[in-house]
C-alpha cells in the first residue's frame, strides 16, 4: 500500500458540487487502497478576489497581512472538502500549511520551502484517515508568521509533500486533460502529451505555461517525483511528467509545444556608452530591485557615436520599480532615455528533439512571418527558441507556429471542462 499525493485546483473546487465530486475522488483512490494526502486550493477565482478585496482596502496591504488574508481561501477548500468526504463515510482531517509543517523561509507572498516536517500527516493517515492540507501555504521558520508560496504554488506543496512522504505519484488534478502542446484555450486542435520529460516541462512552465508551477517540476526533478497531470472531470489518463533518465524515450517529435506568456513588459535603455561596467552598473541596480529578469539583448553600437541600446523583459509588475531604479543612472552613466512598452507577448517553441534537427528557427520564423508578426527579441537556449512580438499578435502566433509544425490535432477538439482562465 502506497501513498498517493492528489492536488485539486481552484476550477475542480469552483462550488459545493465541485467540493463534493473531489471527495468522491478521493474516496475512490483511498477505496483502492491507497494512503491518501490531498492538497487544495483556493475555490475558483478566490485569491484573485481576496487580493481585489484587499486592494481596496489600500492599495499597498502589508505583506504579512496579505498572506495571512490569502490563505483564507485554502481554508476553507480544505474544510469543505474534509466535511465532504465525511458525508461519503470516510474520516478526513484538514491542515493549514503550518499544521502539515511546510516551513519556510520569511519572504512573504513567494516564500520557500526550506523543510517539511509531516508528522501530523503521518500520524492522520497511519490512524486511516484521508489527510487534506491547504495548499500555496507554510509557516516561517524565523518569525513563525504564515507565509504564502507565491501564485499557483499549491502544485509545489503537493510535490514537496510527496516527496517528504515518500509518495509513489503526486497527482495534479485541473480543469483539462493534462499537458497540451499549446494552451486549449487559443488553440483548439491543440494535442494532449502523454508524456513529457521534465527538462520540457521546466522551459513550458518558465516559459508560461500555466498548467504546472515552475517550482513543483524543479522539485519532482530533484526528489524523482512522478508527477501526474489530468483532469477532475474525466477519468482519462493524462500526462506523465518523467525524468529524462527513466523509463522509455519520449515521444518521438522533435517539438513538444508552443507555450507564451503575456505577462512581461519590455524596458529599453537607450544610447549607452559602449564602455566597459556600463552594462554591469545597470543590472546591479535592478538586482537591488529584485526584479526578476528574463531576456536581455544588447546591441552592436554604431560606431559613430560609440552608443548602444540594451533592452530586457522582467515581469510587468517589477516595471514601475525597475524603471524607476534605472532612473536614476541616466546621469551617471550617461545613457538617453528609457522606453517602456508593456504590450508585448513572449511566444516559445520547445522541444528537446530541437538539439539534432537543423532548421527549426528558419520554420518557425518564416510561421511568424506568413501570420505577419514581428520579431522583436529573440532568445534560445538548447531546447528553446523565444520571441517577444507585440502583444496584440500572440494568439495568432501560437496558432501559426502549431500548425508549422504539425502539431494539430486532427482527430477532435481540446476540451477545457472547466475554469475562467483568469
Ligand atoms: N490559490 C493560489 C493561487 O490562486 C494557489 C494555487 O492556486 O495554486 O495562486
Ligand atoms: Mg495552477
Amino acid at each position: 500500500m502506497g501513498i498517493v499525493v492528489q492536488k485539486y485546483g481552484g476550477s475542480s473546487l469552483a462550488n459545493a458540487e465541485g467540493v463534493k465530486r473531489v471527495a468522491q475522488r478521493i474516496v475512490a483512490t483511498k477505496k483502492a487502497g491507497n494512503d491518501v494526502v490531498v492538497v487544495v486550493s483556493a475555490m475558483g477565482d478566490t485569491t484573485d478576489e481576496l487580493r481585489d478585496l484587499a486592494e481596496q482596502v489600500t492599495p499597498m496591504p502589508p505583506p504579512r497581512e496579505l498572506d495571512m488574508l490569502l490563505t483564507a481561501g485554502e481554508r476553507i477548500s480544505m474544510a469543505l472538502v474534509a466535511m465532504a468526504i465525511s458525508a461519503l463515510g470516510y474520516e478526513a482531517r484538514s491542515f493549514t500549511g503550518s499544521q502539515a509543517g511546510v516551513i519556510t523561509d520569511s519572504a512573504h507572498g513567494k516564500a520557500k520551502i526550506i523543510d517539511i516536517t509531516p508528522g501530523r500527516l503521518e500520524q492522520a493517515i497511519s490512524e486511516g484517515a484521508i489527510a487534506i492540507v491547504a495548499g500555496f501555504q507554510g509557516v516561517s521558520q524565523d518569525t513563525k508568521d504564515v507565509t504564502t508560496l507565491g501564485r499557483g504554488a499549491s502544485d509545489t506543496t503537493a510535490v514537496a509533500l510527496a516527496a517528504a512522504l515518500g509518495a509513489t505519484v503526486c497527482e495534479i488534478y485541473s480543469d483539462v486533460d493534462g499537458v497540451f502542446t499549446a494552451d486549449p484555450r487559443i488553440v483548439k486542435a491543440a494535442r494532449k502529451l502523454d508524456r513529457v520529460s521534465t527538462e520540457e516541462m521546466l522551459e513550458m512552465a518558465a516559459n508560461g505555461a500555466k498548467i504546472l508551477h515552475l517550482r513543483c517540476v524543479e522539485y519532482g526533478r530533484r526528489h524523482n517525483m512522478p508527477i501526474h497531470v489530468r483532469s477532475t472531470f474525466s477519468q482519462k489518463e493524462g500526462t506523465w511528467i518523467i525524468p529524462e533518465q527513466q523509463g522509455a524515450p519520449m515521444e518521438n517529435a522533435i517539438i513538444s509545444g508552443v507555450a507564451h506568456d503575456k505577462s512581461q513588459a519590455k524596458i529599453t535603455v537607450v544610447g549607452v556608452p559602449d564602455k566597459v561596467g556600463e552594462a554591469a552598473r545597470i543590472f546591479e541596480t535592478l538586482a537591488t530591485t529584485g526584479a526578476n529578469l528574463d531576456m536581455v539583448v544588447q546591441n552592436v553600437s554604431a560606431a559613430s557615436t560609440g552608443l548602444t541600446d540594451i533592452s530586457f523583459t522582467l515581469p510587468r509588475e517589477d516595471g514601475q520599480t525597475a524603471i524607476t531604479a534605472l532612473a536614476t543612472l541616466q546621469e551617471s552613466v550617461g545613457f538617453d532615455k528609457l522606453l517602456y512598452d508593456d504590450q508585448i507577448g513572449k511566444v516559445s517553441l520547445i522541444g528537446a528533439g530541437m538539439r539534432s534537427h537543423p532548421g527549426i528557427t528558419a520554420k518557425f520564423f518564416a510561421a511568424l512571418a506568413a501570420a505577419g508578426v514581428n520579431i522583436e527579441m529573440i532568445s534560445t537556449s538548447e531546447i528553446r527558441i523565444s520571441v517577444i512580438i507585440d502583444g496584440t499578435q500572440i494568439e495568432d502566433a501560437v496558432r501559426a507556429t502549431h500548425t508549422a509544425f504539425d502539431l494539430d490535432d486532427t482527430e477532435g477538439e481540446a476540451v477545457v471542462y472547466a475554469g475562467t482562465g483568469r
